[in-house]
């Protein structure tokens, strides 16, 4: 059975070990982070707890205690300073003002410390010990100030104790100036993304798993470093390649940041890193620049990047693109081990005229030039893991393709349709042959390391979307599709992301007539050089010959025209709906059309001279 997402939803409600936890108790009651109860141990705070702590850690409390414990010092010091200068009698005489003064600011200290008890807890409160020692010492300050109040003739003893807790309270003002630290931290800590930060870290805190406090602090870095929606790295010593990611990646309107020599270091640092990162995965320096400049445009030449790499395009493209969106962090694997899976999927696709390594090499790339230059990773919310599927899914997703269609297969009782029952038969086989490898030799396992609940979402996203490559469901996909862009409940970061990304990866798949011309045409004439050679099959064996396979009849211009009337031109249209950006490069299938409409004739004379006897 094929895996569903409903089901699987399903289940994840079903399962008793996994309990719902609220990670803003005041306002978003819609977004929930699923967390195993079992491996949590943390206190979850109330409504009014997180008011008071918000309150607490405010700028305008933690300045009025600085300015407390600033006057505290001068006190203390006025305090000290008196019973050096005057004599007894004096002093007494002054002294009870300044213990209500004393009293007073001990007093706000002591309430600092219930609010503290109250909005944090006793144990979370207390996790620094050293403020048991403050709370000791403010206690017992209190206790000799009003004990001075109450009689002001002291013992010898009580004034030896009295001038030793003088000196703890100068240590308890060194401890409260740290305060002014938290100052610092707390003018940073006042937005969403800082709360978010802190409670990861909290929760990083209490969680046991290693692997969940990798994913955490992998969160923090992401956020800490304001790179949620950065997708791509940059070339340092290709600096139009380097303005032309930015201009990609942050948007045509933001306004460039002016940088202090000590930022531009950085950066400059920062690149270096990146191209040293690239660098190291071996991929060919003229691949490299190729792709730095045009890693997700729509123009760039599949045929020459694969020969540039001597015929393995396709292993250095997932390399990049894995390096460029991190996903070797989000599988937590080596490069070599990313080279290895896909050397074996190179391996299996077939030397055919069309169905072929750079067919999926060239279908991969167009999944990215819609993820990134069209803006669907930011329009479906895409995150890391989604970003690797549909590229995965457009490298393997003709793996091992006989160059015979569905229906050949199916009328010639071929293994595989006997083996997935003539459902789908080759988008079946490809992505099932794809998890074999993984799973048949560790060394090139890229999913090995990928925790239960992520593998299966990867698996389960990739399946479907090799699935949607099926022309067989071509129309009613469609159609679901285009209702679902005009529904009012649409989502496309939501609910209807999968059946996005299927089409992401299906229209990739019908492409070429949206290429330049010349791209399109050397297509065009693989495609139907191996149409062909299955009609000559057909002929053989005494099957009808499929739709476009007689090279006696099809005539290459019309089948083009019809191909983008009836298939291409719909498809791109549904892909208008939800990826604005694209607009630009719609008209090429007109354009792309009429090409061939002029040439309708000429291959009409081309067929006439080939007439079989
Ligand atoms: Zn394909």
């Amino acid at each position: 059975m094929l895996p569903s997402r409903s089901d699987s939803q399903q289940r994840s409600l079903e399962n008793p070990d996994k309990q719902t936890m609220r990670v803003d108790s005041t306002k978003r009651t819609d977004k929930l982070i699923e967390v195993p109860r079992k491996k949590l141990n943390m206190r979850l705070y109330t409504e009014s707890e997180q008011k008071i702590q918000d309150y607490v850690n405010s700028k305008i409390v933690t300045i009025s205690i600085i300015g407390l414990v600033g006057a505290y010092a001068i006190l203390i010091f006025i305090i000290v300073a008196l019973e050096e200068l005057l004599d007894e009698t004096e002093f007494n005489n002054v002294s009870s003002i300044l213990s209500w003064i004393e009293l007073g600011i001990l007093i706000v200290f002591i309430l600092e410390i219930f609010v503290g008890l109250y909005a944090w807890g006793i144990k979370k409160y207390y996790k620094d010990k050293w403020l048991i020692l403050d709370t000791l010492i403010i206690l017992l300050s209190l206790f000799f100030v009003i004990f001075e109040l109450a009689d002001q003739k002291t013992s010898n003893v009580i004034k030896v104790i009295q001038a030793v807790f003088r000196f703890l309270r100068i240590f308890l003002l060194i401890r409260k100036a740290q305060t002014f630290r938290r100052l610092a931290t707390i003018s940073t800590i006042s937005t969403p993304a800082e709360k978010i930060v802190r409670f990861l870290a909290e929760l990083k805190e209490v969680l046991e798993d290693e692997n969940m406090k990798l994913d955490i602090d992998y969160c923090i870095d992401k956020i800490g470093n304001n790179q949620l929606y950065q997708m791509g790295k940059l070339d340092e010593d290709n600096a139009e390649a380097m303005a032309w990611l930015n201009q990609s990646q942050q948007g045509k309107t933001e306004v460039k940041r002016i940088l202090t020599n000590e930022q531009q270091q950085q950066q400059q640092q920062q690149q270096k890193k990146v191209i040293a990162n690239f660098q190291k995965l071996n991929i060919p320096k003229r691949l490299l620049d190729i792709l730095f400049k045009q890693h997700d445009d729509l123009y760039i030449d599949p045929f020459e990047c694969d020969k540039l790499c001597g015929g393995e395009g396709l292993v250095n493209l997932m390399l990049f693109f894995f390096e460029n969106y991190n996903l070797f962090d989000v599988f937590l694997i080596k490069p070599k081990v990313v080279r290895g899976y896909f050397e074996e999927v190179m391996k299996g696709y077939l030397d055919n005229p069309y169905h072929n390594k750079v067919h999926a090499q060239d279908v991969a790339q167009t999944c990215n030039f819609l993820l990134s230059k069209c803006k669907f990773i930011e329009i479906g919310q895409l995150d890391e893991q989604d970003i690797a599927c549909v590229l995965i899914a457009g490298a393997i997703h003709d793996y091992g393709h006989p160059g015979l269609t569905n229906a050949f297969l199916i009328n010639s009782r071929n293994e595989l349709a006997l083996t997935y029952n003539d459902q789908s038969v080759l988008e079946m086989f490809h992505p099932s042959q794809c998890f074999k490898i993984a799973w048949g030799n560790q060394k090139v396992n890229i999913f090995e390391n990928l925790q239960f609940h992520k593998y299966r979402r990867i698996r389960e996203s990739i399946i479907l979307m090799v699935l949607s490559t099926d022309m067989a469901h071509h129309a009613s996909e469609l159609a679901v599709t285009n209702s679902r862009i005009a529904a009012p409940d649409f989502e496309p970061n939501g609910k209807d992301k999968q059946r996005l990304m299927d089409l992401i990866v299906h229209s990739s798949d019908v492409s070429n007539p949206t290429k330049s011309y010349e791209i399109y045409k050397q297509w065009t004439e693989k495609v139907l050089t191996e149409f062909w050679q299955q009609g000559d099959k057909e002929r053989d064996l005494g099957l009808p010959i499929s739709y476009l396979c007689n090279r006696y009849t099809t005539n290459m211009a019309e089948a083009q025209v019809g191909f983008i009337d009836y298939v291409v031109k719909p498809t791109f249209a549904c892909v208008l709906g939800f990826l604005p950006a694209y607009e630009p490069f719609f008209q090429n299938l007109d354009k792309n059309k009429a090409k061939w409409q002029e040439l309708i004739e000429y291959y009409k004379q081309q067929l006439a001279s080939i007439q079989p006897k």
